[in-house]
């Protein structure tokens, strides 16, 4: 079984999106992935579709139904379905490289896209869901959320990127930023390419390569250092 995301939003529209093209869509034309979506409208329970009312205890913006919500859940997750459900939330914990990759590795992914102030908190209880955010700032929905989301976990799928090892020695993978890159032409604008990495002198290569992703990440990354595993530490 493949990896198979569900998308619950109001717009069906957004999906594939980007993730018809380039990798992703290769990947979903081959069957190394496939996706769902599921309209939250088609769930409302009265004539005119409303899904969302205003907040209890007052305020502005209006807020997600847990009941029509909670239909769209059980019809995409019934009972069984061992996929994590995943509610796209700037209160969520943040995206992490070690959890897409957790998530390439199971079944597939339930994801709920938030609209207006967000869902009624009791179906996050009730349902289970796992608030995930993709940075401190605030989208007009999740739906862009969801896409950034699924296109970091396909692209580890097995199939769908060309180059295997490509994905190991990328920024995050090791609690560091990567190296930076260099290709021809040999000089660009004045500026040489680095000497070492025209020297062919792979274990000089690699400890360059390590250096200025050690320096890049305490510039600009700290936290990233601070956070490494112990067995990492030096
Ligand atoms: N009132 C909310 C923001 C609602 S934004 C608050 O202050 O926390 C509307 C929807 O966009 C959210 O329900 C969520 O699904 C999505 N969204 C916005 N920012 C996001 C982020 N940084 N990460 C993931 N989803 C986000």
């Amino acid at each position: 079984m493949s990896f198979h995301a569900s998308v619950l939003t109001l717009y069906p529209e957004m999906f594939p999106g980007p993730l018809g093209l380039s990798l992703a869509g290769r990947g979903l034309a081959e069957e190394a992935w496939s996706l769902e979506t599921v309209q939250i409208r088609d769930f409302a329970l009265d004539r005119h579709r409303s899904v969302d009312d205003t907040p209890a205890g007052g305020g502005a913006g209006m807020v997600m139904r847990a009941d029509v919500l909670a239909r769209a859940i059980d019809h995409a997750s019934p009972q069984g379905d061992s996929r994590p459900r995943l509610l796209m939330s700037p209160r969520g914990q943040p995206l992490t490289q070690a959890r897409v990759r957790e998530l390439a590795a199971g079944p597939g992914a339930v994801i709920l896209c938030g609209r207006f102030e967000g869902v009624d908190q009791r179906l996050i209880d009730t349902r289970g869901l796992e608030e995930v955010s993709v940075g401190d700032f605030i989208l007009s929905g999740g739906e862009p959320a969801a896409i950034v989301l699924l296109d970091a976990v396909v692209r580890l799928l097995p199939g769908v990127m060309g180059n295997a090892q490509s994905g190991d020695e990328e920024s995050f993978e090791n609690s560091l930023l990567e190296h930076p890159h260099y290709t021809r032409p040999q000089e660009f604008e004045g500026v040489p390419i680095p000497d070492v990495l025209n020297s062919g002198h792979h274990a000089k290569i690699a400890a360059w390569r390590r250096e200025q992703a050690e320096r890049l990440t305490k510039e600009r990354r700290p936290d990233l250092i601070a956070a490494r595993p112990q067995s990492v530490q030096k």
